[in-house]
């Protein structure tokens, strides 16, 4: 990112992250966060800190839960560890792929396992890939993915993902990947209302399709709510478009539920939420509330069909369905449901959450937007709520903004000129209450430093 400069693009603009700077690290230290309970952490010199990003979206059910580790320390008594490619299976990963198939949608019915969602996506493109090849449709190889997407740091995850500076790393986007703009109203929608804009992202994909032609491409991938490239919760009329196009055109539709799952967006997945139904979904990261890595790959009945009917799959992982992360899995899914966690965030606190966000968008001069659905939120950054001109990158607001946050004791992320915030699902109101207090002094600072 340094190598590069300041960065003109909007697209590129929207993207800042500062967290890969090991010379910042060498200088400052990493911040060392060494215990946790509920939605608490405290660093290595004893200060409290509240985790407004549950880790990296993944604790879910918060921190501290003794049944998870129960969990755990029972299977890894009973069976540690059992692996031997597509001849055995543990009771654990049979009654988590069991289990799964009762929350996802009708249709997804069978399960691939993988240890994070990387993997789950780097299987996926190969499994797309095997369907059309095993039907004769050989060219039908390309995928289509979208700007500010994030599907994985693996070779074929950051292909598929829609990053700059990723993209950057390596030299460009490989592996037959090709990207359309991603549906953000705000900074895209001049003069089209928010489901006319919609309409027109989604028919980006129709263009592409037939730019490329139909019989070259394998699938269209997309989160529910893109998610590390800033919360963007797309117009009501740009999924159930997408999902036309994708079957007039015979293109697999992979729905990334890696942040959206697990009850992030008030269903059990975002698919559900909005309206998806995807032939692929990715999940991990809230799947075990993250105390142990985990993903699976749910798998469409067509698609498993054609798949299991072509006979060989060279696909698999050492760990894949390990027992003890299943078994972990299953006692976090044991607690979403007991505890209503889902219908917690749909009708509690999801709406309490988001009504406080909002409070700060009328009350801050520089928060132009509050985006996202359930507990994945953030806020748009603006030097100019008229004109919607953004920080630059020397501005360095959103930085600014998180650490000051930090400072005073909270968790937030720094997208762009985003704050994203992302909290477990048992965040309570207090806690709520208390993100805002902090957060509202932190746009305060902000606003003087950009002087508006
Ligand atoms: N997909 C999405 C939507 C993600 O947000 C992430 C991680 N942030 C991944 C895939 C990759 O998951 P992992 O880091 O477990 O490889």
């Amino acid at each position: 990112q340094k190598a590069t400069g300041e960065w003109q693009t909007l697209d590129a603009r929207h993207h800042l992250h500062s967290f890969t700077d090991p010379t910042l690290i060498e200088s400052e230290g990493s911040r060392i966060i060494v215990r946790a309970e509920g939605s608490t952490v405290w660093d290595n010199d004893g200060r409290e800190i509240l985790d407004c990003m549950a880790g990296l979206w993944c604790v879910n059910i918060g921190y501290g839960r003794r049944e998870l580790s129960d969990a755990a320390a029972a299977q890894m008594a009973l069976l540690p560890y059992y692996n031997n490619h597509f001849q055995s299976a543990s009771p654990p990963m049979i009654e988590l792929a069991a289990r799964l198939a009762g929350l996802t949608p009708d249709t997804i019915n069978h399960f691939a396992f993988a240890n994070s969602g990387s993997e789950a996506n780097d299987a996926i493109a190969r499994l797309a890939r095997q369907f059309w090849q095993l039907q004769g449709r050989v060219t039908k190889r390309t995928i289509i993915s979208r700007t500010m997407a994030y599907h994985g740091s693996t070779v074929m995850g950051s292909a598929l993902g829609g990053m700059p500076h990723m993209h950057a790393m390596d030299g460009g986007v490989s592996n037959e990947v090709v990207h359309i703009a991603h549906p953000h109203w705000y900074l895209y929608g001049e003069g089209l209302s928010r489901d006319e804009f919609g309409l027109k992202a989604a028919r980006a994909l129709e263009d592409k399709i037939l730019e490329l032609g139909a019989e070259n491409v394998c699938a269209f991938i997309g989160e529910p709510v893109q998610g590390a490239g800033g919360v963007i919760d797309p117009p009501s009329t740009y999924w159930p478009e997408i999902q036309r196009i994708c079957k007039q055109y015979d293109i697999l539709l992979i729905a990334d539920e890696v942040i959206c799952g697990f009850g992030r967006t008030g269903s059990w997945f975002g698919s559900q939420t909005l309206g998806i139904q995807p032939d692929f979904m990715p999940m991990a990261k809230g799947l075990s509330s993250g105390y142990l890595p985990v993903a699976a790959v749910g798998i469409h009945d067509r698609v498993y069909n054609v798949l299991a009917d072509g006979g060989h799959l060279a696909h698999g992982y050492t760990y894949s369905g390990h027992p003890v992360a299943c078994a972990v899995a299953l006692a976090n899914i044991d607690i979403i449901e007991n505890e209503g966690l889902v219908a917690r965030v749909r009708d509690d606190i999801g709406p309490y959450f988001m009504a406080a966000l909002d409070k700060l968008v009328d009350s801050s001069p520089i928060v132009g937007e509050r985006r996202g659905i359930g507990m994945m939120a953030a806020l748009q950054l603006v030097k100019n709520k008229d004109t919607r001109e953004l920080p630059t990158l020397t501005d360095n607001a959103s930085i600014f903004c998180r650490d000051y946050c930090y400072n005073e004791g909270l968790i937030v992320r720094a997208v762009g000129p985003s704050i994203v915030l992302s909290p477990p699902l048992i965040y309570t109101h207090a806690e709520v209450d208390q993100t805002v207090d902090i957060l509202g002094r932190a746009l305060d600072a902000t606003a003087k430093k950009l002087g508006v």
